[in-house]
């Protein structure tokens, strides 16, 4: 078990106040990480859960749509817990519409908080492990669009395929540095972000029909995978996208 032992270990989770980022800041404290929250609603639902497990809590208030506060979330983990071993690059919006009628604004706004700010955060993280020599652990949250076109969401599936592209660049920039740099590729999960596919009885069946699990996801499902690639159980994976999807892409 001490493979997967993060004892000591201080982890950013940007987006965790909800959703997929809420399970995973939740499963990497239960796993004995420290964590630091990054984003624009106060996630006291996650402080809640994260100091039940007798973790230390920080939210870092941010919005992501810029690189304002990239320098921010930085310093103020430092000042709170010293060193950062694990970055989670959790938040992400989608928008939909045709691609004959997609807009510059539903193009920018995705690209700037799910691939610009994602980035320029790995960089700025990056640059703190490196400089304290003991590696450390990047997890990209991509989406089966980091494979697949799907439909009516342009500019997610180019931040979501660029993503994947990223997450294998740092990795062959890293890797001898000791930093592990990888994806996780999530299936369809019941989270704010699917709510309108989850409203269209047509799209909702359909998609259910394709997962071999005969279930959507739950964050909770995001957990394990998460630790793996968060800990020394995952110390020789790098740029690999880790699919979690009830088996959506094996169809
Ligand atoms: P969600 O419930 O909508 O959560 C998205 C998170 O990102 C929220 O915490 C949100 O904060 C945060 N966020 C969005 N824009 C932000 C900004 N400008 N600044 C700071 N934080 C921002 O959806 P989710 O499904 O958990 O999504 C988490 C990640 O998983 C995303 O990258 C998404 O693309 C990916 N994903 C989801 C699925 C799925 O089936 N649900 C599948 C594949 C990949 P607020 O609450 O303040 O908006």
């Amino acid at each position: 078990m001490k493979l997967f032992d993060l004892s000591g270990k201080t982890a950013i989770v940007t987006g965790a106040n909800t959703g997929l980022g809420q399970g995973i800041a939740e499963a990497l404290a239960a796993a004995g990480a420290d964590i630091a929250a990054v984003g624009r609603t106060p996630p006291a639902d996650t402080q809640k859960a994260v100091e039940a497990l007798g973790r230390r809590f920080l939210s870092i208030s941010a919005d992501l749509s810029s690189m304002e506060p990239i320098g921010r979330v930085v310093a103020e983990t430092l000042a709170a817990f010293g060193g950062i071993d694990i970055l989670v690059n959790n938040a992400g919006i989608i928008r939909r519409n045709d691609a004959l009628d997609f807009t510059e604004d539903d193009w920018d706004a995705v690209m700037d908080v799910n691939l610009k700010t994602t980035f320029f955060l790995t960089q700025a993280v990056g640059r703190q492990m490196v400089a304290q020599g003991r590696g450390g652990k990047i997890i990209n949250v991509a989406s089966m669009l980091s494979y697949q076109g799907g439909i009516r969401v342009a500019s997610y599936t180019a931040s979501k395929s660029g993503l994947a592209g990223v997450t294998k660049l740092l990795a062959n920039e890293w890797a001898a540095k000791g930093i592990n740099v990888n994806a996780i590729a999530p299936g369809y999960f019941e989270t704010n972000n699917t709510e309108a596919l989850r409203a269209d009885e047509g799209r909702s069946r359909d998609i259910l029909a394709r997962i071999p699990a005969g279930r959507w996801g739950s964050p909770t499902d995001l957990g394990g995978a998460a630790v793996f690639l968060a800990s020394a159980a995952s110390d020789y994976v790098h740029g690999t996208l880790l699919p979690v999807d009830g088996g959506w892409l094996a169809r």
